[in-house]
C-alpha cells in the first residue's frame, strides 16, 4: 500500500479509536486508493488525505420531546457536513437507537464518494438522531420531528446542506421537519430538504429511485458481460421501500426476484414477484408496521422459511441484499460462490461484512458491484429535487426517469474505466472509490490550500 495512504490511516486509528464504524470506513476507502495516489504527488502537498478525514463541520444538539403522556425525553442529534468541495452538503437523517457520533461519520465519509459518483454536483453529509421511532404515534414522531429541526434549522438551506431521508426517515418525517422549517425560517425555500411530498416540491420518481437505479446499474453490468436481463432470477433480501423499486423495475425488463426477506425469515416464490397485485402487497405489508414478510407467504401461497437468509438458492442467477447492514456474512458469501451465482450487486448500505467482502472479490468468476455506486439512485434524483426547486418547476416522470437511467449507466461506466485505467480489470469496487474521490481531490486542490 502506498505510505502515504498508510500513515493516514494509522493516524486516524490512533486518534480516533473511540469511532470504530469511522476507522472502518476510512481504511476500506483509501486503502483501495493506491494507484491513484501513486499518480498524483500534489495529493500529499496539499494534504488532501489529512483533510479528507475531517469533516468540514460537525453539529451535535439537544432534541428535547414530550411523549403523549406528557413525559419529557431528551435525544442527542447530529449532523456532519463532511465535504462541499464540489457541492451543497447533501445526505440523508437516519433516526435509529445506535446513531452517534462514529456511525454518522461513518455515513458521512461514504456519502462524500457516492455524491461525487453521481455526476452531479453535491457534497456530503449525514446527520439524525438516537431515536427509535417503532412504536411511537404519529403525534410523537411530529414532535420529535419539529425539536429536531429547531435544533438543525440555522445550519442548512438550499445553498447550504440539503438533508432527506435514510432510515426511520421517509416521507412522514420529512413533511413535519419541512413544515417545522418553513415556521422557523418564514421562507418557502423547498429546497432545504429533499424526499418531499410532490404536492410540496418532491420529485416525481424519488419513492422509486434507489431501486430503480439498483437495477438501471445492474443493466450495465449484464451488458458489460455481454448477457441479457430477460428471464434472470433474481434472490432480493428486503421487502422495504428500495426492494419494492428493484422488483417493480427487474418485473418491467423481463427478470423475476424469487425472495424477499424480513427479520422474521424469507419467502420463495418461484414464480416471481412480478405482478402488480404482488408487487403493491409490499407497499401494504410496509404500511402495516407487523414488519413480518410471512404475510406475503400467507396471501399468496408460497414457501417461508422462519429465521432463514435466501442466500443458499441455487436456482438464480443473481444477488441483490437490498435489507440490512451485514447481512452477508463469510458463511452466507461461501453459500453464495458455492451455487456458482456470478453477479453480486450491493444494494443496501454496507450489506456485506468485510470479511465476505474481500472473500467474494477474491473469486474469479464473481462480479461484485459496491452499494455506494449501486443505490446511488436515491440521492440522485434527491439532487434533481433540488434542480427542480430552483426552478420552481415539476418535471416530468418520465424526465426524471431519463436522468436516472443516464446517471446509473455513467456511474458504471466511469467506474469500470476508472478501474481499468489504473490496471484494475473490471474492479466495480475499486473504480468507484477511484472515481469518487479523484473528483473531490481535484476540486480541493483546485479551491486552495485554506479549507
Ligand atoms: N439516505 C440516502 C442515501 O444515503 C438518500 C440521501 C439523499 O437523498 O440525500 O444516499
Amino acid at each position: 500500500m502506498n505510505a502515504y495512504i498508510e500513515r493516514v490511516i494509522e493516524d486516524v486509528k490512533k486518534k480516533y479509536a473511540d469511532q470504530p464504524e469511522f476507522c472502518q470506513t476510512v481504511e476500506e476507502v483509501l486503502s483501495s486508493l493506491s494507484p491513484l495516489i501513486d499518480a498524483h504527488p500534489e495529493y500529499e502537498e496539499n494534504a488532501i488525505l489529512e483533510r479528507m478525514v475531517v469533516p468540514e463541520r460537525t453539529i451535535m444538539f439537544r432534541v428535547p420531546w414530550e411523549d403523549d403522556n406528557g413525559k419529557l425525553h431528551v435525544n442527542t442529534g447530529y449532523r456532519v457536513q463532511f465535504n462541499s468541495a464540489i457541492g451543497p452538503y447533501k445526505g440523508g437523517l437516519r433516526f435509529a437507537p445506535n446513531v452517534n457520533m462514529s456511525v454518522v461519520k461513518f455515513l458521512g465519509f461514504e456519502q462524500v464518494y457516492k455524491d461525487a459518483l453521481s455526476t452531479l454536483p453535491i457534497g456530503g453529509a449525514k446527520g439524525g438522531a438516537d431515536f427509535d421511532p417503532n412504536g411511537k404515534s404519529d403525534k410523537e414522531i411530529q414532535r420529535f420531528c419539529q425539536s429536531f429541526m429547531q435544533g438543525l434549522y440555522k445550519f442548512i438551506g438550499p445553498d447550504v446542506d440539503c438533508p432527506a431521508g435514510d432510515l426511520g426517515v421517509g416521507g412522514r418525517e420529512i413533511g413535519y421537519m419541512f413544515g417545522a422549517w418553513r415556521r422557523l425560517t418564514g421562507s418557502y425555500a423547498n429546497g432545504a430538504l429533499s424526499g418531499k411530498d410532490p404536492l410540496f416540491g418532491g420529485s416525481a420518481f424519488r419513492p422509486e429511485a434507489t431501486g430503480y437505479g439498483a437495477v438501471y446499474y445492474l443493466q450495465s453490468v449484464l451488458e458489460h458481460e455481454k448477457d441479457e436481463m430477460k428471464g434472470k432470477r433474481v434472490a432480493v433480501a428486503g421487502f422495504g421501500n428500495v426492494a419494492w423499486g428493484v422488483c417493480k423495475k427487474l418485473a418491467a425488463l423481463g427478470a423475476k426476484a424469487v425472495t424477499l426477506s424480513g427479520p422474521d425469515g424469507y419467502v420463495y416464490d418461484p414464480e416471481g414477484v412480478v405482478t402488480e397485485e404482488k408487487i403493491n402487497f409490499m407497499l401494504e405489508m410496509r404500511a402495516s408496521g407487523r414488519n413480518k414478510v410471512q404475510d406475503y407467504a400467507d396471501k399468496f401461497g408460497v414457501e417461508f422459511f422462519a429465521g432463514q437468509k435466501p442466500w443458499g438458492l441455487k436456482d438464480v442467477d443473481i444477488v441483490m441484499p437490498c435489507a440490512t447492514q451485514n447481512d452477508v456474512d463469510l458463511e452466507q458469501a461461501k453459500k453464495i460462490v458455492a451455487n456458482g451465482i456470478k453477479y453480486y450487486i450491493e444494494v443496501a448500505n454496507m450489506p456485506t461484512t468485510n470479511e465476505a467482502l474481500k472473500f467474494l472479490m477474491e473469486q474469479k468468476n464473481m462480479i461484485v458491484a459496491p452499494s455506494k455506486a449501486v443505490n446511488c439512485g436515491g440521492v440522485s434524483v434527491s439532487a434533481l429535487e433540488m434542480s427542480q426547486n430552483s426552478e420552481r418547476l415539476f418535471w416530468e416522470g418520465e424526465e426524471v426517469d431519463k436522468w436516472l437511467h443516464r446517471i446509473m449507466k455513467g456511474i458504471h461506466d466511469n467506474s469500470a474505466e476508472a478501474a481499468k485505467k489504473y490496471g484494475l480489470g473490471y474492479n466495480l469496487v475499486a473504480g468507484a472509490n477511484i472515481v469518487g474521490f479523484e473528483k473531490v481531490a481535484n476540486a480541493m486542490v483546485k479551491q486552495g490550500r485554506a479549507y
